[in-house]
């Protein structure tokens, strides 16, 4: 696959258009592991929907993918339950942050959406049913080696340890979900596999390979494999359009008009449908968790190509 000139032109220009703001933010601390990350760090990948790829800046680097996790977890129930998830998960924007318990109480247990930890957690346990956590791990590895034909991808332990020993709010999250009995298994269980999901490593490269099923009606243009259905796909982006950002999606919407989802490694996903996918990465964070520049990157894009959906 050879990288196109357009393509590699569009790339270097949105990484001039953001190089005066790399290391803006501040890196998520409340996971150790991720407090130790540089912050001045910036890269970007795009696969489109002809195979074509560019990349700049540490588009080699590997991140921790964190919430990014949770569109993929979110493919993979989908094609196993179909629409009997959202007897257990709503599918609104929360208005709230990630890790926000507030309207779990009033909603009894049932999360706001499938992004925030709340809802990802019941997502896990979906996924579970039937399986150890070792092996749903594996499953979730499984599925982001395929999608990148690249057996090397693998969670990285010290982050998922460093997640494990701070997490009293996805502690404290779970619990209550299960309390509502909205979780099936056990909470260390769940939790578990969920610091494993977030504490997978990829590069931007992987990342926007991974994801290009969704920007092509669910079918892998690449490889042909069918990864979901078309109706399946539509319907991930439309939830990644509207709580892909946590609070902060009405503004992801109005800035950059892309499906995306972030995670507080500094990753975000953003779907061009029908065109291409697309991975930036920069660890510095705003107030609601998502990366600053990489959203500055991803406006610059859109600015550029037209390639918002609206
Ligand atoms: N692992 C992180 C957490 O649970 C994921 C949050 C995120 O990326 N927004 O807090």
């Amino acid at each position: 696959m050879s990288d196109s000139n357009d393509l590699a032109g569009l790339v270097a220009a949105v990484h001039a258009d953001v190089a005066g703001r790399i290391g803006e933010g501040r890196v998520a601390d409340y996971i150790p592991a991720l407090a130790k990350v540089d912050p001045k760090q910036f890269g970007i990948a795009i696969i489109t929907c002809e195979g074509e790829t560019a990349a700049a800046g540490d588009a080699g680097t590997a991140f921790s993918i964190q919430s990014v996790s949770k569109v993929f977890t979110l493919t993979m129930v989908l094609e196993r339950l179909g629409e009997k998830l959202w007897e257990r998960l709503g599918r609104e924007p929360s208005g709230s942050a990630f890790n926000s318990i507030v309207q779990l109480e009033q909603e009894r247990g049932v999360p706001r959406n499938p992004f925030i930890n709340a809802g990802a957690l019941v997502t896990t346990d979906v996924l579970m049913a039937g399986r150890s956590p070792r092996i749903v791990i594996d499953e979730i590895l499984g599925f982001l080696r395929e999608r990148t034909d690249d057996g090397s991808i693998a969670f990285d332990a010290e982050v998922a340890r460093s997640e494990a020993e701070t997490g009293f709010r996805n502690r404290s999250l779970a619990n209550f979900i299960r309390a509502f009995r909205n979780l099936a298994h056990p909470v260390d269980d769940v939790l578990d596999v969920y610091f494993h999901q977030c504490a997978i490593a990829m590069t931007c490269r992987q990342l926007a390979r991974a994801g290009l099923y969704l920007a092509n009606a669910g079918l892998d243009p690449v490889d042909g494999d069918r990864v979901a259905s078309g109706e399946t796909a539509r319907r991930i982006n439309a939830v990644m359009l509207t709580c892909g950002h946590y609070d902060a999606s009405g503004d992801f919407a109005y800035r950059v008009g892309l499906p995306g989802k972030s995670g507080v490694g500094g990753g975000i996903l953003a779907i061009a449908p029908r065109r291409a996918s697309i991975a930036v990465w920069s660890p510095g964070l705003n107030a609601a968790g998502n990366s600053l520049v990489g959203s500055l990157a991803l406006e610059r894009l859109t600015a550029r190509t037209g390639w918002s959906v609206f």
